[in-house]
């Protein structure tokens, strides 16, 4: 058992479709076990679908800390998890991600579809402003991101965003990275609005 990092806590992004390859559902049961062993929370989106499930479901059954956050229209459509004791249930999809950030120590995306990369895409942004200031890791399972990690290699090669911004987020291959990463994220402050155009 590794030493725990309590209290921490860490918010996870990640699919909510279960018609992916098994790779992705494995990476994610891999980091639930992770977390649970260094005793950090975790918030997520609340789903009982794809990996947002199946990272809940392995986090509960070991024993981990885990808190759903979820506008009401979800949870009338019946998407919250099951085994999830604890809830926020929000207004709308806007509040939901506000409440995502707060309180979290840094900020995990896994695998997913559309809702995913906005999340990532919005906690970057909010960096990029010094609005948020933690650690954001990304898994690349499967190579999956190698075109988003693409992408925003070209917007700062072609001066989009400056180069002292690609310390804003760090990209990893395996599970067991992804705490190492958090702990060695380049340091970020509110002061980041003074360099944040380009
Ligand atoms: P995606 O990456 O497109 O699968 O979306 C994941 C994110 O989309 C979640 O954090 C939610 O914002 C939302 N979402 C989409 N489907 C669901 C679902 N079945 N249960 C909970 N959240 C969902």
């Amino acid at each position: 058992m590794s030493t725990s990092l309590a209290p921490f806590q860490v918010c996870v992004y990640c699919a909510s479709s279960d018609q992916i390859d098994a790779a992705y559902f494995k990476d994610t049961e891999r980091l639930a076990e992770l977390l649970v062993e260094r005793g950090i929370n975790v918030v997520y989106g609340g789903g009982g679908s794809g990996l947002m499930g199946c990272l809940a479901t392995t986090m509960v059954r070991k024993g981990g800390h885990i808190k759903g956050i979820m506008p009401h229209f979800m949870k009338d459509v019946e998407w919250a998890h099951k085994e999830v004791k604890e809830f926020l249930f929000v207004a709308d999809m806007h509040e939901r991600k506000k409440a995502f950030l707060q309180n979290t120590d840094a900020l995990i995306a896994l695998a997913g579809g559309c809702g995913t990369f906005e999340e990532l895409f919005e906690a970057i942004t909010l960096k990029k402003l010094g609005l948020f200031t933690k650690p954001i890791v990304i898994l690349n399972t499967n190579g999956y991101y190698d075109p988003l990690v693409e992408m925003l290699d070209r917007s700062i090669r072609e001066g989009f965003m400056g180069e002292v911004h690609a310390q804003m987020w760090t990209v990893v291959s395996r599970p067991e990275e992804i705490i190492p990463a958090i702990l060695n994220a380049a340091p970020w402050s509110e002061d980041a609005i003074k360099f944040a155009k380009g």
